[in-house]
């Protein structure tokens, strides 16, 4: 192949935004589940810490779910940030040093925002 670098990357980049497109209608099935069955456990939306300690099996529940809830509402965002960025074009340059951050690690983590020499110094 004989094609250049700059559109190689281009192709590897759609590939990659379709990959994260995928993950984040996944995160929004999964958040959707999640919420239906929140709502559906004890039937109030009040805030776990108003119930008395006495609930305390339905309260580790609902902390379980809040905390599996919140870990998919962070890689929602991740994902999201990542599609703003390839929107804007900015997508895959390091927020460190503003080169490109390679495709392999940007395969392997699509939401990386810094390059492994930055990442490796935590420069910031
Ligand atoms: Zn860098």
């Amino acid at each position: 192949m004989t094609e250049t670098s700059t559109a190689t990357r281009d192709r590897e980049l759609a590939a990659i935004r379709l990959q994260v497109e995928g993950e984040r209608a996944r995160l929004e099935i999964e958040l959707a589940h999640l919420k239906g069955e929140q709502a559906g456990g004890s039937g109030s939306e009040a805030p776990f810490h108003e119930h008395p300690t006495d609930h305390a099996g339905e309260m580790e529940e609902h902390e379980r779910l809040l905390a599996i809830r919140e870990n998919l509402e962070q890689m929602l965002t991740q994902c999201q940030d990542a599609l703003d960025r390839l929107d804007r074009g900015d997508y895959g340059i390091c927020r460190s040093c503003g080169k490109d951050i390679d495709i392999e690690r940007l395969k392997a983590l699509p939401y990386a925002t810094k390059c492994i020499p930055c990442k490796e110094q935590r420069r910031d």
